[in-house]
């Protein structure tokens, strides 16, 4: 089993991973797709007049502040654009792709957090009516089902809270769970980066391989966006996954590639 999970950032290629996983789906494995859709909703955020609003947590991580009218539009651009257009693009090749989001069959999970408590020109600020959450349960019931069947799940935030309401959820968090839930053996993260970078400007300062137990090492490294994907690649190997590569989507073939050792190899 194979965890795949490609950025939405703007960009990261699409159709690179949808052509390379087209042709392993052919081989026989069994692979299940997780995306996000961040770029999307930033665009699609101006156009309605809500612009984005990143805020930084006390414990130094970045997210979407997502109130509301915030999580709606994040619900059409992850579940709609984003995931019809993966979808399209598999059935297009004949590949018989699903598209679900984590509040569908509650497939994502977790606690609400509807005050996070912020930093914002170097003081404390609690805000309130937050519709984000941290995924903690996956249901790989149902995504077995799918796979049973030979359909391709293609699975984006958000997330179910354990109130059934939906909320913004990390994907690599998500699929981290998810491929521990479904004892996948590798999980691969690909986004508009090549993998954990030493310096962010240098392509060739990439960091090849991180032993597990040495990931807190190369924590301080890792800036915004970055500290997520290692968080979840921990999470990933404490549930018993064998390797998380972190790699970049913009290659040809870049699960192939990630695969093959091209990457931020964690093992
Ligand atoms: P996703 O597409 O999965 O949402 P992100 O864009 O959030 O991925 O995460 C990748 C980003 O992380 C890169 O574009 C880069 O700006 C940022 N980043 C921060 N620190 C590093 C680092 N040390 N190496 C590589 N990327 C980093």
């Amino acid at each position: 089993m194979l965890i795949v999970k490609i950025g939405g950032g703007s960009g990261t290629q699409i159709d690179p991973t949808v052509a390379d996983l087209t042709e392993i789906l052919r081989a026989g494995r069994r692979v299940v797709l997780v995306h996000g859709a961040s770029g999307e909703t930033n665009v699609l955020a101006e156009k309605l007049g809500k612009p984005p609003r990143f805020v930084t947590s006390v414990s130094g991580i970045q997210s979407r502040y997502t109130d509301r009218e915030t999580l709606e539009i994040f619900e059409m651009a992850y579940c709609g654009k984003g995931n019809k257009a993966i979808v399209e693009a598999f059935q297009r090749r004949r590949i018989n792709a699903v598209g679900l989001s984590g509040l569908d069959g509650r497939i994502f999970e977790g606690k609400r957090k509807d005050a996070i408590t912020i930093l914002e020109g170097g003081k404390r600020k609690v805000l309130r009516g937050d519709y984000t959450g941290k995924v903690e349960r996956v249901n790989a019931g149902l995504v077995t089902l799918l796979l049973d069947h030979g359909y391709l799940p293609v699975l984006c935030p958000p997330g179910a809270s354990y109130e059934g309401e939906a909320v913004n959820v990390d994907g690599d968090t998500a699929a981290a769970e998810l491929a521990a839930g479904l004892k996948a053996e590798e999980l691969v993260l690909l986004s508009n980066v090549p993998g954990l970078l030493r310096q962010l400007d240098d392509p060739n300062s990439l960091v090849d391989k991180i032993p597990a137990r040495a990931i807190d090492d190369f924590m301080p490294l890792a800036h915004g966006r970055m500290k997520r994907k290692l968080m979840a690649a921990v999470i990933a190997l404490r549930g018993g996954v064998r390797r998380v590569i972190l790699a970049s989507a913009n290659v040809e073939q870049p699960v192939t590639s990630a695969l093959s050792g091209h990457g931020t190899v964690i093992q």
